[in-house]
C-alpha cells in the first residue's frame, strides 16, 4: 500500500539508479514526488492534421502506422528507426535515432500519438525523434492534452517523472489541507488535493490557473503567518535599553573623511531609536552593494560600547571578518574602544595586547565589539552583557546558523519560554544587499522593521560594464595592462565548471596559470580559492590590499563584502554561469574609490538568451532592477531560493503580486488575532512548525 511517506524506492519501476537521481532533486518520498511541480506545460490538446502541417511548428499528430522498420547506419554509426504515419489527411515521415527498441514496440496498424517539431524535408514534412505513445483507451500521458514538463537532472527523462507522478497521484487525496476551510471557501480556492492533481495533470488552462492561485496563496500566507507569530512572541520579551550618546556619536561622525549620506543618517537614527527601547530591536537594513552599511553598523556598535555594553558582528567569511576588524579598529581607534576578532584561523584584539594570551575568552572579556565568523557559534563562547547582535550579509547565512547565533546570544527562540517574558535579549540588526521592495519586505517580514539605504555615497562614478565577445579578449587584456600601469588593480573571477569540484579550484588554477605565465608574465598575479588554508587566504588578500599583487584570480569567495578601493576592474569568466544578483555582487567589489571602474563579462554560451540576460548588466546599475530581470529569466525560486539562502523560497508566487501579498497578509493577521495559539487549526500549526525549521527566524 502506498502512502505519502512511502519511500520512492518502493514505487513501481524505481530502481537504485533512478532513486539516486530523484534524491538529487530532493525527492525521497511519494509526498516529495507530488510536491515536485512542473515548471511548464506543452500544449498538445488538438492533434494537428498532417495535411495542414508547416515547417518549424511544434505539433501533436495522431495517426496509424503504415510502415515501420529499424536499420543501422554504418557510416554514421547510428541505429535509425523509420516510420510512416497516416491520419487520413496525409502521411508523415518519422525518424528516431539510437532508439532501436521503438521498431520492436510499435507495429504497423498501431495508432500512435507523436509530439515534436515539424521539419521540412525534400519529399514533404518529417518529425525527428518525436516523443511517441501508443494510443490506448486511457488517452496519452506524454503526447496529448496539456503535458507537464519537470526540471530534470542528468539521466532522468520527462517520461519517467510523468509516469511516476501518475503512479502516486491518487495519494493527493491524503494530503491534509492545512489552510483553514473558511479561507479556502471565502477566497474561492481549490482544496489541496485537487490542487495537486490539477497542477500535474490539468484538463485545461483554467485548471492550471486555479492550482497556481491556490499554491501562490499558500506560499505567501504561510510566510506571513509565521512572521506575525514571531512578532507576537518578540513583543513578550525585553531587552536592555542602550542610550543614544549624541555628543560622542557626533564626534565620531565628524572624524570621518566623508559625510554620511541622508539615508545612512536615517538608518542610524532609526536603529539608535530602537535600541533606546526595552523591546528588543528586530531590524533589517537593506542597501545595495557599496551603499555604506558597515558604517551604520559601526555607529550602532559604538553606542552600545559607550553604554559599556557588548556587540557582536557576525559575517559569512574569514576574509570579510578580517577586513571588518581592520577597518572598524581603525575607525574607532580615537574613541578608545576595544575591538576583538574571533575566526577559526585568527584571534586578535585592538588595541593590541602583546603580553597577553589572546584566546576567545580573553577577547570576550576585554572587548566591547566582537567581529567574527560562524566560529562565534561553534566555539564555546559566553558573551558578556551582550546588547547588540549584527548579522552582515544575512542572506549568506543558512537558517540554522542564524538560529544558533540567536540561541547562543539569547533565549529568543527558546520555545519553552514562549509564554513568559524573557529579559535581557540583545537587539538584532540584520544587513543585506538583497533588493526587496519596501512594501514586499514589510508584508513578508512582518516581524522586522526595515531601513533602506537607497542613496549611494557621493562621487561614485557608475561602473562601465561590457559583455566582451571572445574576439575582443586581447583588447581587454591590453586594457587591463594599461590600468595596472596606472597603478590600478584587477579581480578575475572564474566559475565552477566541474560540479564535482565544488570549490571551483580546477578552473581557477588553470586561469591563474594562463594569466600568470602567458598573458601577464611581468605582472604579479595572485590566486585565491576556498580550499586554501585560512592563513594563506589572509596573506593573499593582504598582498592584494597592499598592492603587492596587481591581479587577483579568484573563485566566488570574494563575492561578499570585500572592499579594495584601488581595484577598478572586475573581469568575470563564464559570466553566464552566474545569476545576475551574484554578478552584481561581484561588480560591487569595484567602483569603491575615486577612479573610473570597469566590469567585463565573458560568456561561454553564445545563446541569444544568455546575451540578453547579460546585457541587463550593461543597462542596469541597481541591484533591484537586476533582480527584476533575473526574475523574468530564471523564476523566483532560483534567485531567492538558491542564490539567496535566507530568503523564503517561492516557487509559484510572484514577489511582485502586491495584491495577493496584501490579501494573504490580512488573512494571516485576522486568523492570528482570532486564534493566536492556533488551537483550532492543528494542521496549520504543524505546517508552520515545519516552516519554522526552513525559513528565517529573525
Ligand atoms: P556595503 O553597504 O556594501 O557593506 P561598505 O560599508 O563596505 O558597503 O561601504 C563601501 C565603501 O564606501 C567603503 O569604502 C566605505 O568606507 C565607503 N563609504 C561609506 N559611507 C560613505 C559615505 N557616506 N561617503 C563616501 N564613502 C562612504
Ligand atoms: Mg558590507
Amino acid at each position: 500500500m502506498l502512502t505519502l511517506d512511502t519511500d520512492i524506492t518502493k514505487i513501481n519501476r524505481i530502481g537504485a539508479t533512478t532513486a539516486k537521481r530523484l534524491y538529487s532533486l530532493g525527492i525521497k518520498t511519494a509526498r516529495d514526488l507530488l510536491l515536485y511541480f512542473p515548471y511548464r506545460y506543452e500544449d498538445f490538446r488538438a492533434p494537428a492534421p498532417i495535411g495542414g502541417l508547416s515547417a518549424g511548428q511544434s505539433a501533436n499528430v495522431v495517426g496509424q502506422i503504415e510502415h515501420i522498420h529499424g536499420r543501422r547506419s554504418f557510416r554514421r554509426r547510428l541505429s535509425v528507426t523509420e516510420a510512416i504515419v497516416n491520419d487520413g489527411t496525409d502521411s508523415l515521415r518519422v525518424i528516431w535515432f539510437n532508439q532501436p527498441f521503438i521498431a520492436r514496440s510499435l507495429a504497423v496498424g498501431d495508432r500512435v500519438s507523436l509530439a515534436g517539431k515539424i521539419e521540412g524535408d525534400y519529399g514533404g514534412f518529417m518529425m525527428k525523434s518525436p516523443v511517441y505513445e501508443k494510443i490506448t483507451a486511457g488517452g496519452g500521458l506524454h503526447t496529448q492534452g496539456l503535458v507537464p514538463d519537470y526540471h530534470l537532472t542528468f539521466g532522468l527523462t520527462q517520461k519517467q517523472i510523468r509516469f511516476l507522478v501518475k503512479e502516486v497521484i491518487d495519494l493527493a487525496d491524503k494530503f491534509p489541507d492545512y489552510l483553514p476551510p473558511e479561507i479556502v471557501r471565502g477566497q474561492n480556492l481549490l482544496t489541496l488535493d485537487k490542487t495537486i492533481k490539477k497542477i500535474h495533470f490539468p484538463d485545461d488552462l483554467n485548471d492550471i490557473e486555479l492550482a497556481k492561485k491556490r499554491l501562490a496563496w499558500d506560499e505567501l500566507f504561510l510566510v506571513q503567518a509565521r512572521s506575525q507569530l514571531t512578532r507576537r512572541e518578540l513583543m513578550l520579551t525585553r531587552a536592555k535599553a542602550v542610550k543614544f550618546r549624541e555628543k560622542d556619536t557626533k564626534t565620531f561622525v565628524d572624524s570621518l573623511p566623508f559625510r554620511l549620506t541622508d539615508d545612512q543618517k536615517k538608518a542610524a537614527w532609526a536603529i539608535l531609536n530602537d535600541m533606546e527601547k526595552t523591546e528588543p530591536m528586530a531590524r533589517l537594513l537593506e542597501g545595495d552593494v557599496g551603499s555604506g552599511k558597515t558604517l551604520v553598523a559601526v555607529i550602532a556598535m559604538l553606542n552600545a560600547a559607550l553604554n559599556k555594553k557588548q556587540s557582536v558582528l557576525m559575517v559569512p567569511t574569514e576574509i570579510l571578518a578580517h577586513q571588518h576588524f581592520a577597518v572598524i579598529s581603525r575607525l574607532l581607534s580615537a574613541m578608545k574602544i576595544s575591538v576583538g576578532l574571533i575566526t577559526r584561523s585568527k584571534k586578535a584584539i585592538f588595541p593590541e595586547q602583546t603580553d597577553k594570551k589572546i584566546n576567545s575568552s580573553f577577547i570576550i572579556q576585554n572587548s566591547k565589539i566582537i567581529i567574527g565568523t560562524h566560529s562565534l557559534i561553534q566555539e564555546k563562547i559566553e558573551f558578556n552583557d551582550l546588547s547588540l547582535v549584527i548579522i552582515d550579509e544575512q542572506h549568506r547565512f543558512g537558517v540554522d546558523q542564524r538560529r544558533m547565533l540567536m540561541q547562543k546570544t539569547s533565549s529568543r527562540s527558546a520555545t519553552e519560554n514562549r509564554q513568559s517574558k524573557i529579559e535581557n535579549l540583545p537587539h538584532l540588526l540584520s544587513m543585506t544587499a538583497t533588493p526587496i521592495p519596501r512594501s514586499l519586505a514589510l508584508a513578508l517580514f512582518g516581524d522586522l522593521n526595515l531601513s533602506v539605504i537607497r542613496e549611494m555615497p557621493k562621487g561614485r562614478k557608475p561602473i562601465t560594464t561590457k559583455v566582451v565577445p571572445e574576439e575582443k579578449r586581447e583588447a581587454a587584456y591590453k586594457f587591463i595592462r594599461d590600468q595596472v600601469k596606472e597603478g590600478r588593480q584587477v579581480f578575475v573571477i572564474c566559475p565552477l565548471i566541474d560540479p564535482s569540484d565544488k570549490l571551483g579550484v580546477k578552473s581557477v588554477k588553470e586561469e591563474f596559470e594562463k594569466l600568470d605565465k602567458t598573458i601577464f608574465p611581468d605582472l604579479p598575479v595572485g590566486l585565491l580559492h576556498g580550499r586554501l588554508k585560512p592563513k594563506e587566504k589572509e596573506k593573499i588578500m593582504a598582498d592584494f590590499l597592499d598592492k603587492k599583487t596587481k591581479i587577483l584570480v579568484s573563485t566566488s569567495v570574494v563575492e561578499v563584502g570585500v572592499d579594495v578601493p584601488n581595484a577598478t576592474i572586475m573581469m568575470i569568466e563564464g559570466a553566464d554561469r552566474f545569476g545576475l544578483a551574484q554578478l552584481h555582487q561581484f561588480r560591487g567589489r569595484v567602483g569603491r574609490g575615486e577612479n573610473q571602474s570597469y566590469c567585463f563579462l565573458f560568456a561561454e554560451s553564445r545563446a541569444l538568451r544568455t546575451a540578453q540576460r547579460l546585457s541587463a548588466m550593461e543597462k542596469y546599475s541597481s541591484g533591484f532592477d537586476l533582480a527584476k530581470v533575473d526574475l523574468k529569466f530564471r523564476g523566483p525560486g532560483e534567485i531567492y531560493g538558491t542564490v539567496q539562502k535566507g530568503f523564503p523560497e517561492f516557487r509559484i508566487a510572484s514577489l511582485f503580486d502586491h495584491e495577493l501579498i496584501e490579501k494573504t497578509s490580512q488573512a494571516a493577521a485576522a486568523l492570528i488575532k482570532k486564534d493566536p495559539e492556533l488551537k483550532e487549526y492543528p494542521e496549520l500549526k504543524e505546517k508552520l512548525g515545519e516552516y519554522e525549521k526552513r525559513v528565517h527566524l529573525e
